[in-house]
């Protein structure tokens, strides 16, 4: 198992994250095959990842030339045995449930040889729970991509102890084909980046609760003093209210006290209040 060795590729879910992780996997020069079981979410990602790609050309980002290419890399279909017939990496983007990724994991172990990377993009599930149901836990490993995923350079690369090292290497050296930058998190609740993005979140919540200061005021300390891209408040609107409740009840479940949700996030979730989607979270959209 070697990310060089990568020619063909299959992507299950064409929603948010499987198009943008096929259309990367394209754009690397590998053949890839975006499956999802609606024939119309196919057409969608498919649709979405050639306007992504003429927008890059009128940029100047990208060549005439690399577009088609990558175009001519990619093709869509709701056949799974098509899909993943060849391969030697399969990325699963399905709806984050436990039990429909255990399921299709365990398929995956059934009908693919024993040299082809596994790799899920949960962003919370335990990727152990998901490796175990496998014929062959030791290829399965996570590959957490971010929304864009053409623009944002991190992917968690999560070993569970299941996990052969030549996959984890494997996963490793593709994530860094596909120009990103992989960091290597033990299998654990909310990896690093989720776990920690919510520590930053939650308390901000705290002090707004609180009165330390406006939304406003608590997002410029953190861009202006601490040089984060955006503040932890607009990134939550961005994110979802909802969302980011339900990703620190599960963590409270699982890590303590510490993530349990301020009294103004369920507020606000109650209230129809999700965030930029919405119209309203910590800021007004409504203008
Ligand atoms: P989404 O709802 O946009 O897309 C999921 C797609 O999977 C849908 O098109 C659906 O039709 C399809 N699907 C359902 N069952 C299927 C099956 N059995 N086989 C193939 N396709 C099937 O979801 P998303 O936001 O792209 O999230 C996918 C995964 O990525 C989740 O595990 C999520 O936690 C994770 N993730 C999401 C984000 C994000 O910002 N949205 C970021 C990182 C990770």
């Amino acid at each position: 198992m070697n990310a060089n060795d990568i020619h063909t590729a299959a992507v299950l879910g064409a929603g948010t994250m499987g198009h943008g992780i096929a259309q990367v996997l394209a754009m690397t020069g590998i053949e890839t095959r975006l499956f999802d079981v609606d024939a119309a979410a196919v057409d969608r990602g498919v649709e979405a990842i050639g306007n992504n790609l003429q927008k890059a050309v009128e940029l100047g980002k990208l060549t005439a030339d690399q577009c088609d290419d990558a175009l001519a890399n990619l093709s869509g279909g709701n056949v799974m045995s098509s899909a993943i017939d060849g391969v030697q990496l399969v990325v699963e983007a399905v709806p984050e449930r436990l039990e429909l990724k255990q399921q299709i994991f365990e398929e995956l172990g059934q009908r693919l040889r024993s040299n082809v990377l596994l790799a899920t993009n949960t962003s919370s599930l335990p990727i152990t729970k998901i490796a175990e149901v496998t014929q062959a836990p030791d290829r399965v490993v996570g590959m957490h991509f971010f929304n864009p995923v053409h623009r944002m350079k991190l992917v968690e690369v999560v070993k569970t102890p299941l996990s052969s090292d030549e996959a984890v290497a494997c996963a490793m050296d593709l994530a860094r084909r596909m120009g990103k930058e992989p960091i290597l998190v033990k299998d654990s609740p909310g990896f690093a980046s989720s776990r920690l993005g919510l520590v930053i979140g939650l308390e901000a919540m705290r002090m707004v609760e609180s009165g330390v200061a406006s939304a406003e005021d608590i997002d410029k300390a953190m861009t202006l003093g601490y040089g984060f891209p955006m503040g932890p408040l607009k990134l939550t609107d961005l994110v979802g209210l909802d969302v980011r409740l339900s990703i620190a009840e599960y963590l409270k479940d699982e890590l303590g006290p510490g993530f349990e949700p301020p009294a103004i996030l369920r507020e606000k979730v109650a209230r129809g209040e999700l965030g930029k989607k919405s119209g309203k979270g910590f800021y007004d959209y409504s203008e």
